[in-house]
């Protein structure tokens, strides 16, 4: 057995904060922070943001993607932004689902899986978020939950999207509260997840698909995260709006090797 490590994102979620001015000031002040960083570093910013930033990071280990995006090609929907205008923005990624698209904005799997198979099909990286409600686990419905969202999440997927797409495991009461779920429940939750993957695009398509954790991560409890056998890195809010507890985080990947058959 040799000490290897698993493929790493760490993905950034600003949600609606941060100008140009501001976000422009917190890369100048993390870029000097990230020279050892083994994991791939990912910022999902506000609209206005995707081009300055996308442009400021080119050759640093920092990609810029958006935090939402409608279905359509395009067309006549006030205020919507299409997967091909976030490309040419800059953006690499988008994050499709993400909890309070579902709660606010009530979007339905129905809709985050057109805005999946957009994303695929315009080469933009989808990094679809699941997760259960408090109610939902209190019930031990969360295994049946987290099926129904990533069969009609990825209804119609083809599994070469396996390539492409990360999947985002976030307790929906675990987002924003300081409720940090357990590593034993993540960590099973995260199981859940691959073999569900497993079942719709084959246990070796899986194996490819980046599994991540989201859900109050701040730099004192990310290294029990990380270390987790199927965690393929996290997706943090509030600790990834201040550059140092963002950079502390980046770098405690470092510690977290995993032995894995060489
Ligand atoms: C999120 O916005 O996806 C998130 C996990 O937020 P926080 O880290 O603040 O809980």
């Amino acid at each position: 057995m040799a000490k290897t490590q698993r493929p790493c994102l760490i993905v950034g979620n600003w949600k609606m904060y941060k100008t140009i001015e501001e976000a422009t000031a917190f890369i100048d002040s993390i870029l000097p922070m990230l020279d050892k960083s083994s994991c791939q570093v990912m910022l999902a910013v506000p609209y206005t943001c995707i081009k300055p930033l996308a442009d400021k990071v080119k050759g640093t280990p920092i990609i810029i993607g958006a935090q939402n995006m409608n279905d359509a090609m395009e067309g006549a929907f006030t205020g919507e932004v299409a997967a091909v205008m976030l490309k040419e923005a800059g953006a690499n990624f988008v994050l499709i689902g993400h909890s309070e698209r579902r709660t606010i904005f009530q979007e339905s799997n129905a809709f985050i899986n057109r805005k999946v198979q957009r994303a695929v099909a315009c080469e933009l990286k989808p990094i679809l978020c699941i997760g259960e409600t408090y109610d939902e686990r209190e019930q031990n419905q969360t295994e049946q939950l987290l099926k129904t969202q990533l069969d009609e999440c990825l209804a119609g997927v083809a599994k070469d999207a396996a390539n492409t797409v990360v999947l985002a495991y976030e307790p929906i009461w675990a987002i924003g509260t300081g409720l940090a779920a357990t590593p034993e429940l993540v960590g099973s939750a995260l199981a859940t997840c691959r073999k569900i993957l497993g079942d719709i695009w084959g246990e070796k398509e899986a194996m490819k698909v980046p599994i991540l954790y989201g859900g109050s991560v701040n730099p004192k409890n990310a290294e029990t995260y990380l270390s987790l056998s199927e965690n393929n890195g996290l997706l943090i809010g509030s600790a990834s709006l201040a550059p140092d507890s963002f950079a502390k985080i980046i770098a405690l990947r470092q510690n977290a090797a995993v032995a894995t058959k060489s």
